[in-house]
């Protein structure tokens, strides 16, 4: 029978590397969601079949919790809620392997080998950190608590001594094994440092951090599967922990930040003198609809630039239904999607694709920004700081570096959102204020079926 488990588990671990493999790519990634499904469902199977249990009962009941409250949230949550239900998912899987992790530390003892209280250890603090990171980052996601960095004096080195602190604990732990008082203080400080760790990063850096916690969850889940001597689990873990650092990578390169810039540069933070207040002294031009309609109605080549007031709006088939019209009328139309537009990597890509948008419409950044200059019009659909030219222009601020879509240098830009607030890194955007920009306020998907209307009247 527990052979059966090993084959199971090789058919899973299979099915993940596939998943992986075909989420990589928009075509493929339904694939891929259901081969990680499938996967998941067999590895659950055959663990059930190699670990023998005295306590089914404790397991139908821990299932049935779990599907009472995760179909539902499934079913109803709508995607713009999907990067914080990530967050928490994050939250609950490291919660659950730091807890499995002191349970089996304390089953082991006495007589734990030194490798199984050092790996439990080291697993044990990356899944506490990994509980609190994670909690904040829904908190900031959520707008429970302000995405601002939160900067004091010292601050990296508070940070820093309470991780010390905990893998000083952690080695006295597995010098002295039995000293098991030792679990909740490093517990304790892990989960302070996993809570620093994540106030102190800011706006822009988010999506990087976030990808950073994956990868935690990742690294803590292979270790555990180390110490129960579960391949499935460290097969699993592995993928994770590296899928997590590959997009982390992938995620500062494209906001031009090193690592250690991400996690304590305090990026983000309002500098004096910059960011919020700036554009209060000016004013933006705002149009109505159908001025925006005379100026389609001119156009030869359009980009639209999606950003997470789209996803707020649900305003994806609204921009379709628009891009569909002017392409009817001769007007060339690309998509401009930037890393990071939205709250979570290829957010703009899940609602494009919902909407039917052909993949070869969607340029990506550094494809996109040569064509701007020769584009009649930019139309920015909730996206802000993905389009902030202080990006580029001004040092003091704190998106200062970050690559962004050159919005600015096409002949005009038709902005839509609700007002002049600042986005999630919570600057100014120079943007609004230039004379080539046309403001149209309110919700994307209002203005654009009125301006549909206008187009099709
Ligand atoms: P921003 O957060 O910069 O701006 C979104 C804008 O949408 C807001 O300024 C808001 O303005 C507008 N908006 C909100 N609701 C509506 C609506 N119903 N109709 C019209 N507009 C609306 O979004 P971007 O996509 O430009 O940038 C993403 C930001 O999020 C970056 O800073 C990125 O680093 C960060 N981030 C990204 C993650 C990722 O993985 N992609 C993860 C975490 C953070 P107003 O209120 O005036 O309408």
């Amino acid at each position: 029978m527990e052979q059966f488990a090993l084959y199971l588990y090789v058919l899973a671990i299979a099915l993940f590397i596939l998943s992986l493999r075909w989420m990589s790519e928009v075509r493929t990634s339904r694939r891929g969601n259901i081969a990680g499904v499938f996967g998941m469902a067999i590895a659950i199977t055959g663990t059930l079949i190699a670990y023998h249990s005295e306590r089914y009962d404790l397991l139908i009941g821990a299932f049935a919790i779990g599907a009472i409250i995760g179909v539902p949230i499934a079913l109803k949550l709508p995607m713009s809620a999907v990067p914080q239900r990530t967050a928490m998912s994050h939250a609950f899987g490291s919660l659950s392997i730091a807890l499995v992790g002191v349970g089996e530390y304390l089953v082991r003892i006495p007589g734990i080998s030194i490798f199984d209280s050092a790996v439990l250890s080291v697993e044990i603090i990356i899944g506490f950190l990994t509980f609190t990171g994670s909690c904040i980052a829904f908190a900031k996601l959520q707008g429970l608590i302000p995405g601002k960095p939160w900067i004091y004096p010292g601050r990296v080195f508070v940070t820093l001594a309470t991780l010390v602190i905990s893998f000083g604990l952690a080695i006295y732990l597995v010098i002295n094994p039995d000293q098991t008082f030792i679990i909740p203080i490093m517990a304790a400080f892990a989960l302070i440092f996993g809570f620093l760790m994540v106030m102190s990063i800011g706006g822009a850096d988010m999506p990087t951090v976030i990808a950073i916690l994956n990868a935690y969850a990742g690294l803590s889940a292979a270790a555990l599967g180390f110490v129960l001597d579960n391949k499935v689990l460290i097969v699993a873990g592995a993928l994770d922990g590296a899928s997590g650092l590959i997009l982390a990578i992938v995620m500062s390169k494209a906001m031009n930040r090193s690592f250690l810039n991400v996690l304590f540069g305090g990026v983000g933070a309002i500098p004096s003198g910059g960011g919020d207040g700036k554009g209060a002294a000016k004013s933006a031009q705002s149009y109505a609809v159908e001025d925006v309609a005379t100026v389609l109605e001119n156009a030869s080549s359009v980009v639209v630039v999606p950003g997470y007031g789209m996803a707020v709006a649900q305003a994806q088939y609204v921009v379709k239904e628009l891009a569909d019209i002017l392409q009817g009328k001769g007007v060339d139309i690309k998509y401009a999607v930037h890393p990071v537009a939205g709250r979570m990597p290829g957010h703009m890509n899940v609602l494009l694709a919902e909407a039917e948008v052909s993949y070869d419409q969607l340029w990506e950044m550094e494809r996109i920004n040569s064509i701007f200059p020769e584009t009649d019009v930019s139309i920015v659909v909730g996206a802000n700081d993905v389009t902030n030219p202080a990006a580029r222009t001004d040092p003091e601020s704190p998106l200062y570096g970050m690559p962004i879509l050159d919005t600015d240098k096409s002949r005009t830009v038709v902005f839509i959102k609700r007002s002049t607030a600042v986005g999630f890194a919570g600057v100014d955007n120079e943007l609004f204020y230039m004379p080539n920009t046309m403001m149209v306020f309110g919700d994307a998907k209002q203005v654009l079926t009125e301006l549909v209307a206008t187009l099709k009247g």
